[in-house]
């Protein structure tokens, strides 16, 4: 369980963070979402206690991160965008490294490090991770944020270096987790990924919180506050009839009027389809193109920014 408390951060007097407030229950996969530069980054350093806040505080189960830093890093598995490894060692020495560090015996290690390297499809992978790819880099970077079987795990632009089968596993992993009900935080600022995998969603915009709530929620509220357009492009056999609809913004036909386009507050293609028919016009094509989800959160950004 997690708890932000109005937390902020000043930069020189800029607030990268400002007045964060929220709450991630156990179970959760929470996507914190945002542009570039909204302060995703800053809150996580905050969380996992490697900067101090201005303001407020962030609890990690019941644990102020600032007061009790020592005992809450155990709690937490945090996975940064560019994990520091040695390069002269290979993926099960730095594991065992990093465990000897969070003070389990080498026996723990081993053990962990045999569950883990499969599950990120590191198995028998011999070299060192010198000579890694930044995807490989990725994977065993989440291996070490499970190392110590954490309750709270925290992952800043987790898929940013994943190829396809690399986002699978790992989103995968992160369901698996959460279903065995510890806390996930996932920063990105890609809406598609944050979508595919949290439950619950935070969306930062100049470090503020402007949404947050279930991922349907969201969508549907950011939907219904959008300028969102949808366009429509007919093509038919026969002339266009006059057509009209409470959603229709504008028609443009074309001069022979074997084709139009339509923009509506909303996807009145079915309507459109049954006034066709009903005056005997052959249709040819009727197809939408309206805003993508990530295009309809960018145009809330610059709204709620
Ligand atoms: P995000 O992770 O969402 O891209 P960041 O948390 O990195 O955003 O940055 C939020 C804001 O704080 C940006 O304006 C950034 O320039 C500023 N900032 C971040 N870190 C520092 C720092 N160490 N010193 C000064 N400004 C910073």
């Amino acid at each position: 369980m997690i708890q932000l408390e109005h937390l902020s951060k000043e930069y020189n007097g800029v607030r990268a963070v400002n007045d964060l407030t929220a709450e991630i229950p156990d179970g959760e996969i929470f996507g914190l979402l945002g542009p570039n530069g909204a302060g995703k980054s800053t809150t996580i350093l905050m969380l996992v206690g490697l900067i101090e806040p201005s303001a407020g505080r962030c609890l990690v189960n019941g644990l102020d991160v600032a007061r009790d830093p020592i005992t809450v890093k155990q709690q937490i598995g945090y996975m940064p965008e560019d994990v520091g490894f040695y390069p002269s060692l290979s993926a099960e020495e730095n594991l065992t490294y990093f465990g000897r560090l969070y003070g389990m015996d080498i026996r723990t290690c081993t053990r962990r490090y045999s569950e883990l390297l499969p599950l990120v499809g590191l198995d028998g992978v011999k070299k060192d991770v010198g000579g890694y790819s930044k995807g490989m880099r990725q994977r065993l970077g989440l291996a070490k944020a499970l190392l110590n079987d954490p309750s709270v795990i925290i992952l800043d632009e987790p898929t940013a270096n994943l190829d396809p089968q690399g986002v699978a596993d790992y989103r995968q992993i992160i369901r698996n987790v959460a279903r065995e009900g510890k806390t996930v935080v996932v920063s990105s600022h890609i809406l598609e990924e944050v979508s595919r995998v949290s439950t619950s969603v935070g969306i930062l915009s100049a470090g503020r919180l402007v949404a947050q709530g279930s991922w349907q929620n969201l969508a549907r509220d950011i939907a219904a506050h959008s300028p969102c357009h949808v366009t429509i492009h007919i093509e038919t056999q026969d002339p266009i009839p006059e057509f009209s609809h409470p959603d229709l913004i504008s028609i443009a036909y074309d001069h022979e009027q074997h084709g139009a386009v339509i923009i509506a507050r909303s996807d009145i293609r079915d309507e459109v389809a049954d006034h066709l028919a009903e005056h005997g016009v052959r249709l040819r094509g009727l197809s939408r193109e309206g805003l993508s989800l990530e295009e309809t959160f960018l145009s809330y950004y610059q709204v709620a920014g």
